[in-house]
């Protein structure tokens, strides 16, 4: 009985409940602190088409915390997100990707992430105009990636804001394709310039016959559409094959690439290098 009775206490009086969330708002402490203390940093991951040819990165935020090493975005972003946070996050994420991309000794493209948090915050636009202007990258090499999210609430200013962001020639990518809720109608309201497949219907395209069905009918909706789909976390050789076999013209994931720091691309950063001495001579 005795024993009963603890074990229901420990339900109702979980210390590890009350230790996480006080973990959760530490972290966030320390993130409020980190972003100055220039512990972010952006990893890039490579985008390539079907053949294999790289055309641009991704830029993927990292936090390299002082005790608990570098974190993925899926430790920190939803809280960022909560707390207003994502803001400056977001910021810092845009401007380091367009300032490193706009001294890539090619011109390849740039996509940023956008939080649905930072894209309905009404100086997003002129921030973004302001980034390009002062790091100099060219606007076309660029391309916002947003969740359909974004477009959920309040339609007609999601799309005035999208508008806005076109008229200053980015591009605008939906990311995480299948996910949501507003797919169809939303690609019908917005020219997008990118479909990004969402790797939870990849992961296993070349032998579950679900996820095949799916990956070929966005494929399809792209192709008809006349907008360019990529497909995100392609892991095999076999998956590839597959999406190749079905028309699909563009890929991501660890069989191309891992995220990583820029300097790991040293053809890039040393031809960069090479353009910054010109440039400073
Ligand atoms: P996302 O934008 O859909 O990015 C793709 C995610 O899939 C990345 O995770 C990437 O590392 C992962 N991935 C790519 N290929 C593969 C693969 O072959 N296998 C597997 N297992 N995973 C793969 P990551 O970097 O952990 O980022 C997770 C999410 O966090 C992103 O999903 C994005 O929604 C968000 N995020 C990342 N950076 C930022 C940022 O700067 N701002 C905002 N707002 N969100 C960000
Ligand atoms: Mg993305
Ligand atoms: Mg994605
Ligand atoms: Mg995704």
């Amino acid at each position: 009985r005795a024993k009963a009775d603890g074990r229901r206490m420990a339900c109702y009086f979980d210390p590890r409940m009350d230790h996480r969330a006080r973990e959760r708002y530490s972290l966030q402490l320390d993130l409020r602190a980190g972003i100055p203390n220039e512990e972010l940093r952006v990893y890039y991951q490579p985008l390539a088409t079907i053949e294999g040819e790289v055309f641009g990165f991704e830029a993927l935020v990292r936090w390299q915390h002082p005790k608990y090493g570098l974190l993925a975005p899926e430790t920190f972003i939803s809280t960022a997100e909560q707390n207003g946070l994502i803001i400056e996050i977001g910021e810092w994420v845009l401007r380091q990707a367009c300032r490193e991309a706009a001294l890539w000794a090619n011109p390849l493209q740039i996509s940023v992430n956008l939080s649905p948090v930072q894209f309905r915050n009404g100086d997003f636009p002129d921030f973004l105009q302001s980034v390009l202007s002062n790091t100099g990258l060219a606007p076309q090499r660029l391309e916002l990636e947003i969740t359909e999210g974004v477009l959920i609430n309040d339609t007609s200013r999601a799309l005035s804001i999208l508008r806005r962001l076109k008229s200053l020639k980015v591009k605008v990518a939906m990311d995480d394709f299948g996910t949501g809720f507003s797919s169809l109608s939303s690609l019908q309201s917005f020219p997008f310039d990118k479909i990004k497949i969402d790797r939870s219907f990849v992961a296993g395209v070349d032998s579950n016959p679900q996820s095949a069905a799916i990956v070929r009918a966005v494929i399809a909706l792209g192709n008809g559409l006349d907008i360019p789909v990529i497909a995100e976390g392609v892991e095999t050789e076999s998956e590839h094959d597959f999406l190749k076999r079905e028309g699909c013209r563009e890929v991501q994931g660890y069989l191309i690439g891992r995220p990583k720091p820029i300097a790991s691309y040293s053809g890039l950063t040393q031809a960069a290098h090479v353009l910054n001495a010109a440039n400073v001579h």
